[in-house]
């Protein structure tokens, strides 16, 4: 059998390389020492590769550790400013930006409203919050390495927004009409997903294998992590389970079906109950429970009872270690909470529940801006480890 040499070689050596540089993202900071012991190659070519990332700007050694006898070792920290990635947020009446480094750090964000769905002014409104971003990022090696965009509706892998109903949007060909304005890679997925993978990656679900991340707001989404991956099924589509049917004569829903999920548990849902007492906002709504008005705070519960009821069925389905309710209605934490976590309990098989945790979005509003920067990130990442 003949082999080829270079070809394995240089492949063997780009392995090795990613493995060196995900230690020292997990771990940092590590001295090249540690580095050997941790990923089991030679002291030799632990040097050398790690020569190679610092000539790539990707590590920097910083001060001496403390020394085992001998002399004392340099540290390395990846080099979290090496580049920098844009993370945003397209809602259906407004547009989240964060410019993060390459761990995901926030420098800077900035939200403006969205009062026009109509495409080009949508786009020309985006690429404003992504050159408000740009004009003030700082100086680094790889510049801006990528975009990352949340959106709300199904997705399809060429990033083209398919169906956005909130949005009333088909077929909207988004990354290739910003691949016109921008030279950099642009991922484009589900707000849900964007928002599941924020929390993985930065949140409440760090750490946990499986994670349902439901995104609460004008509709529902949801986000399906299992063992720490984004599962997307066949096409990319998975997660529309605000379309779960509850209510089998229930109200027809803008899919299609009858009896949606979203139609009872959704900020829209929340807001149509809300309309004969004299509220038209989540805010006024919030202010009015905390000033002790009991119609409203039974109106909340109502619809924690109603988010319950979905995340039983999900319970059932997925068996997650949690289960993280995101976006606008996790700010009605205290008022839903109770009665979601009671229906849960009714609801949902007994083993299923063993090891479930019902927990609320740690980055608050920012779930989905910061998963939809990580893509930017992970994708930066995927070719420099591939690359070096
Ligand atoms: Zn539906």
């Amino acid at each position: 059998m003949k082999i080829k040499p270079t070809g394995d070689l240089a492949m063997i050596k780009k392995i090795n390389t990613a493995i060196v540089l995900e230690a020292i993202l997990k771990h940092a900071p590590l001295s090249r020492a540690q580095i050997s012991e941790r990923t089991g190659l030679n002291k030799a070519t632990v040097s050398s590769l790690v020569q190679d990332l610092i000539d790539n700007q990707l590590v920097l050694e910083i001060g001496q550790g403390a020394s085992s006898g001998g002399r004392k070792p340099v540290l390395l920290i990846f080099h979290a400013r090496a580049g920098y990635a844009i993370g945003i947020d397209l809602g259906v009446n407004y547009i989240r930006c964060v410019l993060t480094d390459l761990e995901g750090a926030v420098l800077m964000d900035n939200e403006l409203p969205l009062k026009t769905n109509q495409q080009q002014k949508v786009i020309e409104q985006l690429a404003a919050c992504i050159d408000s971003l740009r004009n003030v990022m700082p100086d680094s090696p790889y510049g801006l390495v990528g975009i990352g965009i949340g959106v709300p509706g199904i997705v399809d892998d060429q990033g083209m927004i398919l169906f956005a109903p909130n949005l009333d949007w088909k077929q909207v060909k988004l990354q290739q009409a910003l691949a016109e304005r921008y030279d950099v890679p642009i991922t484009i997925d589900n707000e849900a997903n964007a928002g599941a993978q924020g929390e993985q990656k930065y949140g409440a679900g760090r750490g946990i294998a499986h994670q349902i991340y439901v995104s609460v707001g004008i509709g529902i989404g949801t986000g399906i992590i299992l063992n720490k991956e984004l599962y997307k099924g066949a096409s990319g589509y998975s997660g529309e389970l605000g379309h779960l049917s509850i209510e089998m004569n229930g109200k027809p829903c803008r899919c299609g079906n009858d009896g949606c999920w979203e139609l009872y548990a959704s900020e829209n849902a929340l807001l149509e109950q809300a309309a004969p007492l004299g509220y038209s906002d989540l805010d006024a709504l919030l202010q009015a429970a905390e000033d002790g008005d009991r119609r409203v705070q039974q109106l909340f519960s109502r619809i924690g009872t109603a988010l319950g009821t979905g995340i039983a069925n999900i319970v059932n389905v997925f068996n997650p270690d949690v289960v993280i309710i995101g976006n606008r209605m996790s700010r009605a934490r205290q008022w839903i909470g109770p009665s979601l976590q009671e229906t849960v309990t009714r609801r949902s098989l007994s083993y299923h529940r063993e090891k479930l945790q019902i927990l609320f979005a740690e980055l608050n509003d920012q779930s989905a801006v910061r998963g939809a920067a990580y893509y930017a990130i992970s994708r930066f990442f995927i070719k420099t480890k591939g690359g070096v």
